[in-house]
């Protein structure tokens, strides 16, 4: 081997998606620059975690330095920033595949985001698992020097955050762990300045379970040689409520979050008894930019063992519908080895997650109890239509959940006038026979739908149910408050016991017998494109409109499945007609049996577009009319 600098430092391209994160990070994300101490110390800290938990297994990784910590030092002269931790350190396969060449999955998902929202954040990296690139927001160049834990070789990575990367073999005593020192562009000054930073990294990292170092300031102001601890260095969750501010809480959500808004409301519980665990457990204000991006690798809810950080455990400890929480479970029960096949089978764990749901749902109780009901309508905005993901997933709280649901009803103005299904029963009719809803594809669709005519009439509200999952999610709704949930739009609606003024009635009932005769030559002439014809009691304006099977899934999402490639049950529907409207009556005038065929497609076809259908046959429909008008 020659001794030559050159043979030993070895160039490496960055993964071209990597390259892309870093391209974007050095051109266009000013914001927030404060976010990149964050992210190396919480690097740092999960590092120091990382260490602690595999020293469980094997003690001698250690090697006599037991004391686990991160110290941040600068050089103002050398103009650089630097984060030390004595963590696990980094082999050389490790920095290649953490900080270099296989783009992990976040990547992707933080250049998709980046190019939907427009918006050029700093404080969005951390979210996607990219936050060490974000390093090059105030550094143009990086070095991160590093040795794992059980190991001799130390090496050194750097980089100014183009196309590529070196590394080396370091020489000399590297000790265990890692240092990253970023080489500050012009004009990052405020990283150079003591009080700037201390009060950065008291801001974030207060709560951090690792004590976190800075030189200590001399009498002239100036940093010496002596290190001091700078944070409380104990778990924020460890200590009692009493004596953390609401301030403390949001910076620990932040950190482990990587959110940069504040939590909307969090709840820190200490159970003991049977199991002994704390929870503290955080409901984000916003909605973090992966929550649509499948529900795999679910990340934010931390496990802990007597303190020690074991894994990420949301899959195992939280349900799928809560998947939006973020938080920290710190059990003195469990295993220090549990796995998470231990998880997945575990009575202890199961109860932990019962008791962690209820904690969640206590929360939205909570929050939907304020004064300002606006802070609930925030989040239902954000995370509605998860939550009610837990109607069908979680029967045990079913009722709890339907409480919290929110929806539009035929009393709003328009579709952000929510309503809860306490609300709709306080203003139930005498005689309604449940909570009436409606479940269409999009709003107007809803609001417009003919079936809605003679309850609007009789002033009955109904609950409109415009979003995808909502007929998905009510299937597994049939009574709330021991009320049962009526679709308006299925089966037979039981109107009679409704106060009706006594003339519109009658109006009914004689235009009903006027055109009796027309059922039956409706039927003939549809066929089995419905499965029967009935004279509507529902409609009042409108010609005709479709009703299905009280069983049958709902024509909207028929046509989904089929557009999906599935085989969609085809519940037919019946086609139900207005006696007072004039299509029906000239119908049943017709003599003519081709223009009397027409108008029966017609009544058919109107009911089939107010339902949101696309026709078999539009230009026939469009000639249909327009004979109808000639
Ligand atoms: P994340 O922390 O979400 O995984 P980052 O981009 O912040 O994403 O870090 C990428 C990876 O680099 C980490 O998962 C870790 O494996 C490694 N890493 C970063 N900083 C350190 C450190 N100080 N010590 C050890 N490993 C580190
Ligand atoms: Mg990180």
């Amino acid at each position: 081997m020659s001794d030559t600098t050159a043979d030993t430092i070895e160039t490496r391209p960055f993964e071209a998606e990597v390259a892309q994160v870093l391209h974007l990070v050095t051109h266009s994300l000013y914001s927030n620059k404060d976010v990149v101490l964050r992210e190396l110390i919480s690097n740092a800290s999960d590092a120091c975690d990382k260490l602690r938990f595999e020293a469980l297994a094997d003690e001698s990784l250690y090697a006599g330095q037991a004391d686990l910590r991160i110290d941040i030092r600068f050089d103002a002269e050398a103009r650089t920033l630097s984060v030390i931790d004595t963590g696990i350190g980094m082999s050389r396969e490790e920095l290649i595949e953490n900080l270099g060449t296989i783009a992990r999955s976040g990547t992707r998902k933080f250049l998709e985001a980046m190019a939907e929202s427009q918006r050029a954040d700093a404080a969005l990296i951390g979210q996607f698992g990219v936050g060490f690139y974000s390093a090059f927001v105030i550094a143009d160049k990086v070095s991160v020097t590093t040795r794992r834990a059980g190991s001799d070789d130390a090496w050194r990575w750097e980089s100014d955050g183009a196309s590529a990367y070196t590394l080396e073999a370091a020489d000399g005593e590297v000790p265990r762990g890692t240092q990253i020192t970023l080489h500050l562009k012009g004009g990052e000054d405020e990283f150079l300045a003591a009080w700037k930073l201390r009060s950065l990294v008291q801001r974030y990292s207060d709560h951090i379970g690792f004590p976190i170092r800075m030189a200590k300031l001399g009498d002239d102001g100036k940093p010496g040689d002596e290190m001091e601890t700078v944070n409380q260095a104990a778990a924020l969750w460890t200590r009692a409520k009493s004596e953390i501010t609401d301030e403390e809480y949001q910076a620990f959500y932040k950190h482990i979050s990587h959110d940069f808004n504040d939590a909307l409301s969090w709840s820190h519980n200490r159970v003991e008894g049977n199991q002994n665990f704390t929870s503290l457990l955080f409901v984000p204000a916003k909605a973090p930019f992966d929550m649509a991006f499948g529900r795999d690798e679910r990340q934010g809810l931390k496990l802990y063992v007597k303190r020690v950080f074991i894994m990420d455990a949301a899959e195992q400890m939280l349900p799928n519908y809560l998947r939006f929480v973020r938080g920290v479970v710190d059990s003195d029960d469990l295993p220090l080895n549990v796995s998470r096949e231990i998880l997945q089978s575990n009575r202890q764990v199961e109860r932990i997650k019962g008791a962690l749901v209820k904690r969640t749902l206590d929360i939205l109780d909570r929050v939907a109890g304020d004064e300002d009901g606006s802070k609930y309508l925030g989040f239902w905005g954000e995370f509605g239509n998860v939550l009610k993901e837990g109607i069908v997933e979680d029967a045990s709280n079913r009722e709890r959940i339907a409480k919290l649901l929110r929806f539009p009803t035929t009393q709003s103005a328009n579709a952000d006038e929510l309503h809860s299904l306490d609300d709709v029963i306080g203003r139930m009719k005498l005689g309604q026979e449940g909570i009436y809803y409606l479940t269409a594809d999009g709003w107007n669709a809803a609001r417009n739908s003919p079936q809605l005519e003679a309850l609007k009439a009789r002033g009955v509200e109904v609950v409109l149910m415009h979003e995808r999952v909502d007929e998905w999610m009510i299937g597994y709704l049939s009574e709330y408050a021991g009320k049962p949930l009526k679709n308006i739009a299925k089966g037979d609606l039981k109107l009679d016991e409704l106060p009706e003024d006594e003339s519109s009635k009658q109006a009914r009932e004689e235009a009903a017998e006027q055109v009796k005769g027309a059922v039956e030559k409706l039927k003939t002439a549809l066929g089995d494109r419905v499965a029967d014809v009935k004279l509507s009691t529902r409609l009042t304006d409108s010609a005709s409109c479709l009703v299905l099977g009280e069983h049958d899934m709902a024509l909207h999402m028929q046509r989904l499945l089929k557009a999906a490639g599935h085989d969609a049950p085809a519940g037919k529907p019946t086609l139900e007609v207005n006696p007072r409207h004039a299509l029906v009556k000239r119908f049943d005038a017709e003599t003519d049996p081709g223009r009397a065929s027409d108008l029966a497609l017609l009544l058919l076809e109107q009911a089939q577009l107010a339902e949101g259908a696309q026709l078999d046959d539009p230009a026939g429909f469009l000639k249909r009319v327009n004979s109808l008008i000639g």
